[in-house]
């Protein structure tokens, strides 16, 4: 699992200190160009918090994203102007091999991925919702024969496992080969 350790200084006393390394586990989060709607997608599908398509001139992304947000770009004059965040430049034109770019780069493993745990539209994390909170809402023979739903909060669309979802998992799993 990515992870900093981080040495911390703790009063347990007024006048003692313990100074301890602390395991923190880091929080991997992405903003990516409008370039890269398909990686975008993906990463969300990881379950990595990801805005796209930042919608301020490149030359002020700096003062608009949070700190430790990694930028994703295939534009050279977005590379030039990140200054304060780390940054992976995509090369590829292929989705799967720019995931296994940003993977490698940032050195993300299989541990530190929550597949299915975000909404691919809105980026929000979607909560668990109860069978008959669903009734109604969504086809009577997915109602029938799934037992397991998810809803996003912000864009109201619930969620399934449905036969995309296997073949999902096979794809995550392959890029961690
Ligand atoms: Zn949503």
């Amino acid at each position: 699992m990515l992870a900093i350790w981080k040495r911390e200084v703790i009063s347990f006393t007024n006048h003692q200190y313990l100074v301890a390394n602390i395991f923190i586990p880091m929080v991997i989060c992405f903003a990516a160009d409008r370039t890269l709607g398909k990686l975008v997608k993906w990463l969300r599908i990881l379950g990595f918090d990801t805005k796209f398509g930042i919608n301020v001139p490149a030359n002020r992304f700096d003062a608009h994203l949070e700190k430790n947000r990694i930028v994703l770009t295939r534009t050279r004059a977005i590379k030039k102007q990140i200054r304060t965040h780390r940054l992976v430049f995509i090369t590829s034109n292929h989705l799967d091999m720019q995931l296994r770019q940003v993977i490698t780069e940032i050195g993300i493993c299989l541990a530190d991925t929550r597949p299915f745990s975000r909404c691919i539209h809105c980026n929000d994390p979607i909560v668990h919702v109860a069978l008959e909170d669903v009734c109604g809402l969504i086809p009577d023979y997915i109602y029938e024969t799934h037992n397991e739903f998810h809803k996003c909060l912000q864009c109201n669309r619930i969620f399934w496992p449905g036969s995309h979802f296997r073949r999902s998992l096979e794809r995550i799993e392959n890029l961690f080969d």
